[in-house]
């Protein structure tokens, strides 16, 4: 993978939130303040205007790159999270290649990492952690099995990042804004899972199409 896919990725991510930002602002309004669809869609403007910067990047330096822009242009609590998913993605070493599926895999986990540590939040918070936690793990299990194919490898990953994203649902969040409203928070998706769960469905889709990842 090099970084003209990453911007790609980016610009999918991009077109795949707008078809999706109603919904989400939705799921904010019930149970945030409000402000996670200005929040992402804040980072992902600011990520493509510094397009050419990034494409002369290798994708580890890249990575950095977005996660210092998404310091400085996200506010609240996501901004400084997202932040450290791309951070702790560009510590691996191998991150300027990601030429096979181990590695981003590795990369995966300790970007989740990082914002584990960043949030203190994990499974059953009701955070985007519900999503990123479990896809990671399996992501790792994944990788080690030589009988699977990319695609099914992918196919599965999208499963779990909805999994994760609907197991939200029900519970009451006991981390970020909406830990404010107790059980009231039940019966709604998390907005962060939702858009993380989305991102993850996004790069498993163009990576499904893509014939020259392995
Ligand atoms: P803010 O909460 O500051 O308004 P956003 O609305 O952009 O920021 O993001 C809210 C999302 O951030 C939540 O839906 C949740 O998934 C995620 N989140 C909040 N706090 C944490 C945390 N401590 N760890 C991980 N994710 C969190
Ligand atoms: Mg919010």
């Amino acid at each position: 993978m090099n970084s003209e896919m990453i911007i790609q990725i980016i610009k999918e991510v991009q077109k795949a939130y707008e078809a999706n930002a109603s919904e989400i602002e939705k799921l904010d309004q019930a149970i945030g303040d409000g402000d996670h669809v200005i929040n992402m869609r804040r980072g992902l403007k600011a990520i493509l205007e510094i397009e050419e910067e990034l494409g002369s990047l290798k994708p580890g330096g890249a990575l950095n790159k977005i996660a210092m822009t998404l310091l400085s242009s996200i506010g609240g609590a996501a901004g400084p999270l997202f932040a450290s998913m791309f951070m702790g993605m560009a510590k691996v070493p191998g991150s300027d290649h990601m030429d096979d599926s181990k590695t981003v895999a590795k990369m995966f986990s300790s970007g989740v990492e990082l914002v584990k540590q960043r949030g203190k939040a994990d499974v059953g918070d009701k955070t985007m952690m519900d999503v990123l936690i479990p896809v990671s793990t399996l992501f790792n299990k994944l990788v080690e099995r030589s009988d699977l194919s990319k695609n099914e490898m992918l196919r599965q990953l999208m499963a779990e990042a909805e999994r994760g994203m609907l197991s939200t649902k029900d519970i009451a969040a006991t981390k970020g804004r909406a830990s404010y409203l107790g059980e009231r928070a039940k019966g709604h998706i998390d907005p962060g899972a939702k858009s993380c769960q989305l991102i993850i469905f996004t790069i498993c889709d163009y990576l499904m199409n893509q014939e020259k990842i392995r």
